[in-house]
């Protein structure tokens, strides 16, 4: 016997004397209700289980399907991420490489021209003069440009000590006249010389 019971009178019912201490009813009645109570709610109770059931596995579903959708999202975005580090690092090798190799290259064609223009300090000599005195159309049609080269040749290759220049006589641009740029109007003189005269030409 639990303390919750206790033997009574017997129950006008089903003649049984157990009851409950609170409420004094009969227990064997009590049950049979309860069953009887049960029965009556199991199919609505089930149905409540089922219809919370489907709802949570609907719920747990779409929890799932949301959860997958983030994770696709985000190993896209890594993916993504990936790729443009990759092309920035790819990029940045390429740099790398490209102005290595000019730089190396650079450096190559510089030391060629300049190994060119020690050897050969006449031919560009004569060929800036040249330039310029075709920019000052001072060049005739009958100039000996072999002879001009000689010219030039022969102050590269001058015994002095200073630097020889070729020296226009008769300036290209003088302030009064105006020489052409012929053999004949050529000299070879010391450099500092030719930089004191500074196109002044006294016609005496
Ligand atoms: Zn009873």
């Amino acid at each position: 016997m639990t303390p919750n019971k206790h033997h009574g009178a017997p129950c006008a019912t089903c003649g049984g004397t157990l009851r409950y201490v609170t409420g004094n009813n009969c227990v064997t009645c009590a049950i049979a209700r309860a069953k009887l109570h049960y029965r009556a709610n199991a199919e609505k109770a089930r149905s409540r289980a089922r219809a919370l059931h489907q709802s949570n596995a609907e719920k747990t579903r779409n929890e799932r399907e949301a959860l997958n959708a983030e994770r696709k999202a985000a190993r896209k975005a890594a993916a993504t991420r990936e790729r443009e580090r990759l092309a920035e690092v790819r990029k940045a090798a390429r740099v790398e490489y490209h102005s290595a190799r000019y730089l190396r290259e650079r450096e190559r064609i510089c030391a060629m021209t300049s190994a060119y223009a020690k050897a050969n300090r006449h031919v560009i000599n004569a060929s800036t003069q040249r330039y310029r005195a075709a920019t000052l159309k001072r060049t005739p049609a009958w100039a000996d440009l072999n002879a001009i080269r000689d010219v030039y040749l022969d102050a590269a290759t001058h015994p002095a000590s200073e630097p020889m220049h070729v020296d226009h006589v008769i300036p290209l641009q003088g302030r009064n006249v105006s020489g052409l740029h012929v053999v004949e109007n050529l000299r070879v003189i010391p450099g500092s010389e030719n930089c004191a005269k500074c196109n002044r030409f006294d016609p005496d």
